[in-house]
């Protein structure tokens, strides 16, 4: 009895302990606008330290471009006015980020950042709807830039064609009003995180992966940072992102716009849908879910009373992985198991006995594959015994027409030489070194098949 009470002392402590902290970042906040605002008035050019011009009045050209969101009472003249004298950092110009800088441009948001260190490539024109065929190869900020500026030319467009980092990040994020993170991986979520708390910057954060989108807004008015959710990264293997996964690009397309929405509201009428809140979209079968999350953490490391972090660290030694969606090589096998694509094909060439194993999922094996390949995905195989093992090489020696009756060497491929090099090293150390047969995978895998070998077969 005694210790369900404690419970729920400490649950009502809690509880307490986040309104207060709710109210206190309203008072700052409250404070922070009459200070600005005293600024504002003695200042005879009326800028801000974000804006180069301030807006005061609506001119025709906005009235007649904006007219159907200023004939809300809820958004109005003043709501228009709050956009176009604000800016806006969208990191990322993928999925997420297009949609979310189409409808914040189309808006007329004043000013818009755009972050993206990487080119175009063909396999992202499913989703990210402001790139074409013909930016294939382009920076994706750049080619974002055209298309916002192709919607609106009144927008003033900023691209930023960079990795962010602890190095660059703060003076980026400074520059600008609100963030929205379109990114997705952990070690920017992290770095973005930060670097919003430190300068003082509310952030908008999207993610969607398969046929699931999430949205929430971190660090506003009192609301939790990133960090008092997550205050230990996720471990590297857990973390799925859409080029291994895979996105059906409509599902960006939603949670971009809902972030585009929520900076919206936020800028024009001081509101925000998704601070302490998750909203959660399955595409799958159309359905929205918003939960509760936690009140800002009293103890959080970068956001709480007495904060441990106070500069922006290192996010790729923090959460072990890279700071991009790019896959990373794996080095499990020696040189005397692995063989380039060039020199695989040499061997196919002569006609040398051999068996392909291909370890890819079947979803990818339907995709594409070379022909003489045996389908063996790497999730079954680890499961196998010994014995089981060998019933497959078997079984693929036979498909192969092969009529010796040792195992030929074996090959193993995947899409990208990270998943065959497993394969091999599970089966190296699984066969009992006298039935074993010679085996190597292929270096980079189908992906160095293309570019060494055969053109004509896709990467994706
Ligand atoms: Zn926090």
């Amino acid at each position: 009895m005694a210790s369900d009470h404690e419970s729920r002392l400490q649950e009502r402590v809690s509880e307490l302990e986040g309104e207060l902290s709710v109210l206190k970042e309203e008072m700052r906040r409250l404070m922070h606008i009459s200070a600005s605002k005293i600024v504002a008035d003695t200042n005879v050019a009326h800028v801000t330290p974000n804006q180069d011009c301030h807006l005061k009045e609506l001119h025709k050209q906005h009235i007649e471009r904006y007219s159907r969101q200023l004939l809300l009472p809820e958004f109005g003249v003043e709501g228009q006015l709050h956009l176009a004298n604000s800016s806006v950092l969208i990191v990322g110009a993928g999925g997420l980020g297009c949609p979310a800088a189409l409808y914040l441009a189309a808006a007329g948001i004043g000013r818009l950042g755009i972050v993206d260190y990487d080119q175009v490539e063909l396999s992202n024109l499913h989703r990210q709807v402001l790139h074409s065929e013909a930016g294939v190869g382009v920076s994706k900020a750049l080619s974002a830039k055209a298309s916002v500026h192709r919607l609106n030319s009144n927008i003033r467009c900023e691209t930023h064609c960079i990795l962010l980092n602890s190095t660059n990040a703060l003076d980026i994020v400074n520059r600008y009003d609100v963030v929205v993170d379109a990114t997705d991986n952990v070690a920017t979520r992290y770095l973005l995180n930060d670097a919003c708390v430190l300068s003082g910057k509310p952030l908008v954060s999207g993610g969607a992966l398969r046929f699931e989108g999430q949205l929430t807004t971190y660090h506003y008015q009192g609301g939790p940072c990133y960090r008092c959710l997550y205050p230990e990264p996720p471990l590297p293997d857990t973390v799925t992102n859409c080029s291994d996964g895979g996105v059906i690009g409509a599902v960006p397309g939603v949670i971009g716009c809902l972030q585009a929405l929520e900076v919206i509201n936020m800028i024009s009428r001081g509101q925000a849908s998704y601070s302490q809140r998750l909203l959660m979209f399955d595409g799958e079968t159309g359905s929205f879910q918003t939960i509760r999350l936690r009140f800002r953490q009293p103890h959080c490391a970068v956001c709480g009373e007495k904060p441990t972090i106070t500069k922006l660290v290192d996010y790729v030694q923090f959460c072990g992985t890279s700071p991009t969606d790019k896959a990373e090589s794996i080095h499990l096998l020696g040189d005397e198991n692995r063989i380039s694509c060039y020199e695989y094909s040499k061997i196919k060439e002569m006609g040398i006995p051999h068996i392909l194993l291909d370890v890819r999922e079947t979803v990818q094996y339907n995709m594409c594959r070379l022909p003489e390949s045996y389908h063996m995905p790497l999730d079954d195989l680890m499961k196998m015994t010994s014995d089981q093992i060998q019933d497959v090489l078997k079984a693929a020696k036979d498909k192969a027409g092969l009529t010796q009756d040792t195992l030929p060497p074996i090959y193993a491929v995947c899409r990208r030489g990270n998943d065959s090099q497993r394969a091999i090293d599970f089966m190296l150390n699984c066969l009992p070194e006298k039935s074993r047969p010679d085996m190597f995978d292929l270096r980079d895998g189908l992906q160095a098949w293309s570019n060494e070998v055969d053109p004509d077969f896709p990467v994706y």
